[in-house]
């Protein structure tokens, strides 16, 4: 068995066990395995031990790798993590299953023209910047309840959850908890947080899926 099967097993595992810790439901959680970097040869086996779901942050990295990916394997569910360019919208609608990164009225008002005319829907999240960094992708908190009530009611978009990366430097536990609080206040079912150093404490928060990448494959 690879390094990578190992220690998706071993990820399995710990998040099994923090779902009981937080008395959530076994399998309350769905794990994105985050792939950027490597290739069909890490992720193969990774996918022939079971895991159906990863998470790409490049469109043209995740177009190079995962069409053949998915014609060899049925069922795989793609997400885009990474930020999207107007541009790119084409690319992603085509290609992923969720898009996670919703975070601007370009971006949504491209989804909505790519969704009609190519007759795919991928499941679409807004990012939240919670840490409000001026870096990093996402809608500020203060706005995001109306731009996912925007998104719904003048582009006619289904919004079905809220994603966040928390700064790197900072304890993450209270941006889970805005994330989860935004989440019902926009009355969306997913929330996707937690990264490989974070995902036990974005379990006890509420995530319903964590995005974790060295964890699995390693450095990068
Ligand atoms: C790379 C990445 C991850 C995974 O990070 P790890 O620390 O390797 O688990 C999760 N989310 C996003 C948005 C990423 O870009």
């Amino acid at each position: 068995m690879g390094d990578a099967v190992q220690q998706f097993f071993a990820v399995k595992a710990k998040i099994a066990a923090a779902e009981r810790e937080a008395d959530r439901q076994a399998g309350a959680v769905t794990l994105v395995a985050v792939s950027k970097t490597f290739d069909a040869t890490d992720i193969g086996p990774v996918i022939e031990a079971g895991q159906r779901v990863f998470g790409e942050n490049r469109v043209q990295e995740a177009q190079a790798k995962w069409p053949d990916l998915k014609e060899a394997f049925p069922g795989i569910e793609l997400h885009l993590i990474g930020p999207l360019q107007s541009n790119k919208a084409r690319e992603a609608v085509a290609l992923f299953d969720v898009i996670e990164t919703v975070d601007r009225e370009k971006i949504a008002a491209e989804l909505t023209k790519e969704i009609a005319k190519q007759g795919r829907a991928p499941k679409l999240y807004v990012q939240v910047n919670t840490g409000s960094e001026p870096q990093k992708a996402g809608i500020e908190p203060r706005e995001a309840v109306a731009f996912v009530t925007r998104c719904r009611d003048v582009h006619g978009l289904a919004i079905e959850g809220l994603m966040c990366i928390p700064p790197a430097d900072e304890n993450p536990g209270p941006h889970f908890a805005l994330l989860e609080k935004l989440g019902k206040e926009a009355n969306v079912a997913k929330l996707s947080m937690g990264m490989s150093g974070d995902y036990e404490t974005a379990i006890a928060f509420g995530a319903t899926s964590v995005r974790v990448g060295s964890a699995i494959f390693g450095s990068r």
